[in-house]
C-alpha cells in the first residue's frame, strides 16, 4: 500500500467502511471504477469526499465519472501521489505529492480508503500455467488454463470482471467444465473433449 520515507507500510486509519465517518472528510485514494463507486458510496455518510489519483483523469466508467461530477460533495484531486501517512494512534495526515510540479501538500481527513487496484496472488501456479502481464491467470472459454486440467474462476482469473457474483458464476462454469474435463478420462477415452465449436463435448448438468 503506502510506504513513508523511511519504507515503512503505515496502514492506520485505513478504512473499508464509511458509517464509521458519519459527518466527517474523508479522502479515496484511486481514480477508476472501485474508488469512484466508493466516494459516491461515501457521500450517504460523509461530510466531504476527496478522491485523489495519480492519473490526469478519473479512470472510471463514463456513467461513474459524470455522478462524481455532479456531487457537490465530492473534490476529485488529479495527478496526485499519496506518498506519506502520519499519525500517532490513528490518521492525522496524509501527505501528497503533485506529480507534475512536485509539490508536497497535506490533507487532514478522517480517514481514507484505499482503491489502487489487485495483485492476484497467483505465485503457486505461475511456474505451471500461463499469466498475463499482471499475473492474472490466463484462460479459454471453458475456463481453462494453459495447463490442461487446471481452472481457474474469480478475480484471479484474466479478464474477470472482479465481481462477487461473477466469481460465484465463474465457479460454477469452471465446476461443469471439469466435470466435462473428467468425464472423458473416466471413460476411458484418450483424450478430454472441451473445446468442440465453444460447446462442451459432454454436457451432463
Ligand atoms: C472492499 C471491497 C468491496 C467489494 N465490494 C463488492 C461488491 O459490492 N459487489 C461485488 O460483487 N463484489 C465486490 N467486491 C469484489 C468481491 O469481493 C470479489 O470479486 C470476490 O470476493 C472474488 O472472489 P474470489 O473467490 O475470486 O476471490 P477471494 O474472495 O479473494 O477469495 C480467494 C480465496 O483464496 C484464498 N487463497 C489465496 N491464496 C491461497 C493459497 N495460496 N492457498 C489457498 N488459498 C488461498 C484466500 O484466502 C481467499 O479465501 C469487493 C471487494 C473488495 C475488496
Amino acid at each position: 500500500m503506502v510506504a513513508d520515507e523511511a519504507g515503512e507500510i503505515q496502514v492506520f486509519g485505513t478504512q473499508w467502511c464509511g458509517d464509521f465517518y458519519r459527518g466527517e472528510d474523508v479522502l479515496v485514494v484511486g481514480g477508476g471504477n472501485s474508488a469512484g463507486e466508493e466516494g459516491l458510496f461515501l457521500t450517504r455518510f460523509a461530510r466531504h469526499v476527496t478522491i485523489a489519483t495519480r492519473d490526469p483523469e478519473l479512470t472510471a466508467s463514463k456513467v461513474v465519472i459524470e455522478k462524481v461530477a455532479e456531487r457537490p460533495d465530492i473534490d476529485v484531486l488529479t495527478n496526485i501521489n499519496t506518498v506519506e501517512l502520519k499519525g500517532e494512534s490513528h490518521l492525522e495526515t496524509v501527505v501528497v505529492e503533485d506529480s507534475l510540479t512536485g509539490e508536497r501538500s497535506e490533507l487532514r481527513p478522517a480517514g481514507m480508503f484505499v482503491f489502487i487496484g489487485l495483485t492476484p496472488n497467483t505465485e503457486i501456479v505461475g511456474e505451471l500455467v500461463e499469466l498475463d502481464g499482471q499475473g492474472f491467470l490466463t484462460t479459454d472459454a471453458w475456463l481453462q488454463t494453459s495447463l490442461p486440467g487446471v481452472f481457474a474462476a474469480g478475480d484471479a482469473r484474466s479478464g474477470s470482471t472482479k465481481q462477487a457474483a461473477s466469481a460465484a458464476g465463474e465457479g460454477a462454469a469452471a465446476a461443469i467444465a471439469i466435470r466435462c474435463y473428467l468425464g472423458p478420462l473416466a471413460g476411458g477415452m484418450a483424450e478430454p473433449q472441451l473445446d468442440r465449436g465453444g460447446m462442451p463435448a459432454v454436457m451432463e448438468v
